[in-house]
């Protein structure tokens, strides 16, 4: 069988657009872990050099050529006729975009990422505010010539295929929409509560080291393959694959709070599972890598939220918690379980619970689909940014730091971006019920065999890469489109047994 494989080919064409990806993020990783603050300049360079070269390769005609050779004998539904797709969708957009808005874009972004560094220190938009309305006036154009090349109808799109391949704003509005009316009560809700739930069992003095081993021990259960991998300590914690041979996770911890820490790990184990568990006959191709965004948000969210912060997990992790953290040692499940189940209305959506993080990404989600279309402008966006919190969240930003410019998203030009971390969080729920449905995941956890629920991803989701469409992907594994239930249902119920109350039927918002 032809898979493209051969000398001179397509593919290994692009082994070469894809090694110089690669290149730019162990560059990147180093840059954030082991980088000396004096590298900056000369690796900025470097980065810059390699991000061309890329670009220049995926926009050479030769490549179009072997890619529509490929496309000619490809048959409908092939793994090739996959890495057609895959790679016409990325030669698209690297073609789409003219050069001049592309350079305008790139240099623009140093510039307003230290503009909005500034405004986030000094808590006021100062030079932010311009340099955000040429940002947004930059991702404006680019979705429009996306738009006229036929990548997606209508702007945003345009942007989120870049993130997320098949998404679009109608279907999100309908999705994000359904979350946003049943969290907006509940969040209220819960809000009376505030201060209900004694978080002390997870506070004490952790010191990092063991806080370390502990991590490093359940990461292990996870099934993280520490051969294939790293654990390294950076500002925000990311994880960076070259390969399902090598795919590092950084994290950062909380000397008094266990909470930030192991979470995080697990997050990022998460999304380290699946580039791990990528077919390595598929590594370097243009189907090779994760099918989305918001999929590999998703692996991260499932065993963060779904696994990390169940009774099952506990009863056996919390021998090996005592064991490496003394001072938690009188923690029991019935006092650890509710305090990993506070929910609590805040400005900040890094720091946000498990619940009230979807509203978040739906004031982001809002503003910016506002400001892409030009039914809002920069100089406004401050007002709706402030007015859309206080409906959603029920508080209010005092400045622009814990409020409009608090990411760092928007000021390296990714809009469309957010909507991702949401779909992550709805997938993870969809899948984990799947899961439980078919190989009862929920007895497993609580036996300690995470195994079963990493073989039922790795078949699912990890096995596939980016060879299915999302869509057909989730249909596929969990039998339904992409939808909010499954995450509803999961938070619920969570904060009905952590606070001790009942929310009434849902979709009834006047039952008491
Ligand atoms: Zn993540």
């Amino acid at each position: 069988m032809d898979d493209g494989t051969a000398p001179g080919t397509f593919l290994e064409r692009w082994g070469e657009v894809s090694d110089l990806g690669t290149a730019s993020a162990v560059l990147a990783w180093d840059q954030e872990t082991m980088m000396p603050p004096r590298g900056q300049g000369g690796r900025g360079r470097v980065l810059a050099t390699l991000a061309a070269l890329r670009h220049e390769r995926l926009c050479d005609p030769a490549l179009t050529d072997v890619v529509e050779e490929a496309a000619s004998r490809a048959l409908p539904g092939s793994v090739l006729a996959a890495q057609v797709r895959e790679a016409r969708r990325a030669v698209r957009h690297a073609v789409a975009i003219p050069q001049a808005l592309e350079r305008a874009t790139a240099e623009h972004q140093s510039r307003c990422l230290a503009s909005w560094q500034e405004a986030h220190t000094a808590d006021a938009l100062g030079a932010f505010a311009d340099d955000l309305a040429e940002m947004v006036r930059l991702r404006r154009e680019a979705a429009a010539a996306l738009v006229d090349a036929g990548i997606a109808a209508h702007p945003y799109d345009a942007l989120l295929d870049e993130f997320e391949p098949g998404a679009t704003e109608a279907d999100l509005a309908v999705v994000l929409g359904d979350l946003q009316q049943q969290l907006v009560p509940l969040v209220a809700a819960v809000g009376e509560l505030d201060g209900a739930i004694d978080d002390g069992a997870v506070r004490g003095e952790l010191p990092i080291g063991a806080q370390e081993r502990f991590a490093r021990r359940i990461a292990e259960r996870m099934g993280y393959a520490i051969d294939a991998g790293r654990l390294d300590a950076s500002a925000h914690p990311f994880t960076t694959g070259f390969g399902p041979g090598d795919v590092r996770i950084t994290w950062r911890a909380d000397e008094h709070d266990l909470r930030p820490g192991l979470f995080g790990v697990m997050h990022e184990v998460g999304h380290a599972l699946y580039e791990q568990g990528l077919p390595p006959e598929l590594d370097g191709t243009p189907a090779g890598g994760a099918a989305s965004l918001g999929v590999h948000e998703s692996q991260s969210r499932l065993w963060e939220n779904q696994v990390g912060r169940s009774r099952g997990f506990w009863s056996w992790a919390l021998p090996m918690l005592h064991a490496e953290l003394p001072a938690l040692a009188g923690t029991t499940v019935a006092s650890l379980w509710p305090a990993l189940h506070v929910v609590r209305p805040s400005l900040i959506r890094v720091e946000a619970d498990e619940v009230t993080y979807n509203l978040h990404v739906v004031l982001r989600f809002e503003i910016e689909r506002r400001l892409l279309s030009g039914e809002l402008e920069v100089p406004d966006v401050r007002d709706a940014w402030d007015e859309t919190c206080a409906a959603l969240l029920g508080v209010r930003p005092a400045g622009v730091a814990d409020g409009v410019a608090q990411d760092i998203h928007w000021a390296m030009g990714a809009i469309g971006y957010f909507p991702t971390y949401a779909i992550g969080n709805l997938l993870a729920a969809q899948l984990y019920s799947a899961a439980d449905r078919a190989v009862q995941v929920t007895d497993a956890v609580a036996a300690g065999e995470l195994d079963v629920l990493l073989d039922w991803l790795r078949r699912e989701v990890h096995a596939h890469a980016g060879v299915l469409p999302v869509a057909e992907l989730i249909e596929r594994a969990t039998g339904a489109p992409l939808r909010a239930d499954d995450l509803l249902a999961h938070l619920r119920g969570d904060i009905e047994a952590a606070y001790g109350i009942d929310l009434g039927t849902p979709g009834t918002p006047d039952a008491s």
